[in-house]
This record gives C-alpha cells, structure tokens and sequence, in this order.
C-alpha cells in the first residue's frame, strides 16, 4: 500500500476532486485520516486556536472529558471513508492516544525534573503519561470507539507511543529538560511496586542533566571528547540509576501500548474482524532512548511504521546541538555531526541552508541525508521476515525532487510500500499531476 496523509479540510471539502486526482496521477491505494481535527493538519504548532476534536460520535461511557466533533461532521467523516474504501483505498486512521484536548485533564500530565507538566503540540494541552491510570482509561475508551464506529478502516495506526521533546517554534529552542519526563506521581508508584527506587533514578537524572547545563573542563577550548563504546559502557556502570530510568520508561510505555492494542483487538473482533494494528515509531535509532520498544511491540502488531522525518535533521537535533553547545561550551557544528554519526542519520551537507522563516516545521532546507534509509536498516534487522514494514515520509515544501530520491531510496532499501506526509499544498491537484510517474 502507498498511503497519502489526507488533512480532513480537504477530506470533507474536495472529495471527488482528491479521490480523482490521486487515482489519476499516483500510484496511491491508501489514505491516512488523524483521529482528531485539529490545527496540526496545518502545521501551526503555535498558539491554541481551540481544543482539538476527536473524530467520534459522542464521549457517551467515559466518566472523563473527552471533546469530539459535531455530529454532522462526524458522519460526513464517515462518509468520506465509505467513498474513499468503494474506490479501493484502504483508510488508515492516525491515533494518538496520549494527548489530551482537556484542560481539566492536566493532572495526567508527564512531569518533568521540575515538577512541570507537559503539554502536547498546538491545541492539546496535556500530554499524557503512560503510567497514569485515567490516561489508560481514556486511551482503551478511545481505541474501542474508533474501532466501533470508524467501520470502514483497514489499519489503525497507534501513534506518538513515545516520550517527547518540545520545541519552542516562536524563537526556535528546544526545551532540553522536557526530554526528561516522566516523574509524576503515578510513575512513582508503579515504580514503588516494582522495587525500584525511584529517588535514586530521579537524583541520576538531575545530576547528568546538570552535567548537560555546565561547562564542562575541556583540555581545548570548545573541542569534543572522545567517545568510543568503553565510554558508553562506563557512563552507564557509573550511573545504573540512570539506565535503569530509561528502562523504567521504555516498559512503562510498552505497557500501556499492550492495554490500548488488546482493548483494540478486543473490540475488532465484535465490529471489524480484519482490522490490522499497527504503530507508528519515531526514527528506529532514537526509539529506544525515547521510550519506544518497537522490537518488543512488533510481536502484538501487524505492521511497523518506522518514520524518517526530515524534522529530525531540519530542525530538532540542530536545535538540541545548539543548546547544549551553548550551555557546555563545545563547537556546535562538531556537536551536530556527532549525534548525525551516533545516530546514522548521514552526514549531512556542509554548510546549512536556512528558510527567512521555518517552512512546515523545517528551519534548514538541506539537511536531510538519502542514506539515512540504508543506514538504519539495520535497527530494523529484529523485524524483518516477522512483521511487515511500511516506512513513513515527509515531502516538504512540495519539494518532488527530494520524494523522488526518497522513493529510490526505500526501493534500493527493500521497500515499495510507504506512508507519506505532505501537508495540504502536496496534495493540490497542481501538485499531484506534478507527481505522476514519481509517487
Ligand atoms: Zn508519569
């Protein structure tokens, strides 16, 4: 399947239009539908407009607030998948579980070193933690209603199971303590059950975020130490907390991502019996550090969506390079090239080029690297011949030269089958005949 992300403006507004053009011009047979309406779609990470909509029919059975969308425009939804699946397109529904469009729900929040809560992007002020339990609550209540009441869906796809970061787009700045999350109350108490001692992984992260906050003694102005696996293996023997922290989070999540999967399933087998499940994961290197165990998920799933964001080296790891050049005193290009290195996302180009204003969430128009494809195939490796794999990409800026290589690309990689981003204007009817013969 070749699967277009499809905002739900264009969705209920153009339907014949979009329908025509992509069987016209592409080669897509899939479309991928969020499962909330919400500024997102437009890239507007910026100020609240309002609260986002899940795509539901009533928040009836749920003791807890959950905002959803009228209901003329849920049914006018379910219109659109009928129309879309009668022309032999499979609709995959883009479910993010974590995030909260509820003000009132912000005591489920992940909480970081400082005891601030996080919020989720644009118009969801909460994001959720995996260990609290109306978050799981309000996670299995939304899966079996998606699954009940979106009948024409072949794939539903769990999304943004992970820790995050966050960014602040104003001035652009990543916000280096919210990688550090969770510390709330419910993460302490499951940890208190399992016999971990919880202070003493709180009391490691504080102090290696510290080590991240100061300069450090440097034998030469601003150069890098060097690293090989005996630091690695060090810096963990000396901080067990530390790593036990991360693991701590990593089970905690794939927990909670076994509970929405089997409510799931659970309900697909009363209302939509060949539903496939599916997630999607950020970049397999990153993963694991935040909080995604894709390989011991995999065996719950029928497909894996690993992405390949140009987010990534467009805009996030510059930004975290910078930030922690800054604060420690190294060269931030040296920086930048190292994490690109430890986490085979290619090198990247020389010298970057910056947009007068970020573009689709992209301050750099040039640093995504092709090779980045064949260079993570190998964290994917434990998956291969066990579970389908669809990647998921980005076209940015309607930039088709950069889709086309990215296509070659997973092709030379093994892969045909693909998920693609492209925002509004990558799916115009310009832009789709601009395509043929690429997508
Ligand atoms: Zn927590």
């Amino acid at each position: 399947m070749r699967s277009v992300f499809v905002p739900w403006g264009v969705a209920l507004s153009e339907t014949e239009r979009l329908l025509d053009d992509l069987s016209r011009y592409t080669r897509v047979d899939g479309i991928e539908l969020l499962d909330f309406h919400s500024q997102i779609e437009k890239a507007n990470y910026g100020a609240r407009v309002s609260p986002a909509l899940r795509v539901l029919p009533s928040n009836d059975g749920l003791d807890l607030e959950l905002p959803v969308v009228k209901g003329e425009e849920f049914r006018a939804a379910g219109r659109f998948m009928g129309e879309a699946r009668s022309r032999g397109f499979k609709v995959t529904c883009n479910f993010v579980p974590m995030w909260s469009a509820s003000d009132s729900f912000s005591g489920t929040a992940l909480v970081d070193l400082w005891g601030k809560r996080l919020t989720g992007p644009g118009d969801f002020p909460v994001h959720g933690c995996p260990n609290n339990p109306d978050i799981l609550r309000f996670g299995e209540f939304m899966i079996r209603e998606f699954v009940r009441t979106w009948p024409d869906m072949e794939v539903m796809a769990l999304n943004h199971l992970e820790y995050p970061w966050r960014v602040r787009w104003a001035k652009p700045k990543i916000d280096v303590e919210s990688l550090f999350t969770c510390f709330c109350g419910a993460c302490e108490r499951t940890a208190a059950d399992q016999g971990l001692d919880f202070p003493r992984m709180k009391a490691e992260a504080k102090s290696f975020l510290a080590s991240l906050s100061s300069p450090q003694n440097q034998s030469e102005e601003g150069a890098l130490p060097g690293a090989n696996a005996d630091d690695v293996a060090y810096f963990f023997l000396r901080r067990p907390h530390l790593a036990e922290w991360l693991r701590f989070r990593m089970d905690s999540m794939t927990r909670y991502s076994r509970s929405l999967i089997a409510a799931g399933r659970e309900a697909a087998k009363e209302h939509n019996p060949k539903l496939k499940f599916g997630m999607e994961f950020q970049l397999p290197s990153l993963s694991p550090i935040l909080g995604t165990d894709y390989v011991a998920l995999s065996s719950d799933l029928d497909l894996m969506i690993p992405k390949f964001p140009d987010y990534l080296p467009g805009s996030v790891i510059p930004l975290f390079a910078k930030e922690i050049a800054g604060r420690v005193g190294l060269d931030e290009g040296a920086l930048l090239r190292l994490i690109r290195d430890a986490f085979d996302l290619g090198p990247g180009p020389r010298s970057y080029k910056a947009y007068s204003e970020p573009k689709h969430i992209l301050l750099y128009s040039n640093a995504y690297d092709y090779s980045i494809f064949a260079r993570q195939l190998k964290y994917l490796r434990p998956l291969i011949g066990n579970v389908p794999i669809q990647p998921y990409i980005w076209e940015n800026n309607n930039d088709w030269r950069g889709l086309r290589r990215k296509i070659d690309a997973l092709a030379d990689a093994g892969f045909d089958d693909f998920f693609l981003w492209s925002w509004e204007e990558g799916i115009s009817s310009e832009h789709l005949r601009a395509l043929k013969g690429i997508l």
